[in-house]
């Protein structure tokens, strides 16, 4: 069982705590990307979409997982299941060192999942504790400006990827 941590990281000016709008584990939060087949390589044309709180039944069994998508090249069916508790903001520490947080771990079943998109929904807090909500990062920047602070605020250079974990 091979087990995906998706990681993020970017350019953080004068903010800090990078996070979805309810906290790591935002039930409401919508992750987006692409899966590759483990059968045939092919990697999906869109972008898949899947929120904690919505779950299908797992076919041919028992118990409800994230996403059952077939490949539409050679018919295999995969299935994605997020396990919370294990994201952390991205603070101006790790993104000034380049590191990568860890947003949410997926047990990927037949699919390998790529390409994150970076959607709406996210917040993030200046150096001097304004909060910034309901940020869209899909355009993959954002810019505002703290009053309290008296700075500019950025988000830019936003990067992930899925690192493969036991
Ligand atoms: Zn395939």
């Amino acid at each position: 069982m091979v087990n995906y941590m998706l990681m993020i990281t970017g350019e953080l000016e004068n903010l800090t705590n990078l996070q979805p709008q309810g906290g790591c584990d935002d039930p409401d939060f919508t992750y987006y990307f692409k899966v590759k087949c483990g059968n045939c390589g092919e990697v999906s044309q869109k972008e898949t979409c899947v929120t904690l709180n919505e779950t299908v039944p797992l076919p041919k069994s028992k118990g409800t997982t994230h996403l059952v998508q077939k490949c539409k090249f050679c018919d295999r069916e995969g299935t994605i299941l997020m396990i919370p508790g294990r994201g952390r903001p991205l603070t101006q520490e790790m993104s000034e060192s380049g590191k990568f947080t860890p947003l949410m771990l997926l047990d990927s079943r037949g699919f390998e999942p790529v390409e994150f998109y970076f959607g709406t929904g996210w917040k993030a807090e200046s150096m001097e504790g304004t909060k910034f909500d309901g940020i869209d990062l899909s355009g993959g920047e954002f810019a505002e400006y703290d009053e309290k602070g008296e700075c500019p605020v950025m988000i830019s250079n936003l990067r992930a990827t899925f690192d493969v974990t036991k």
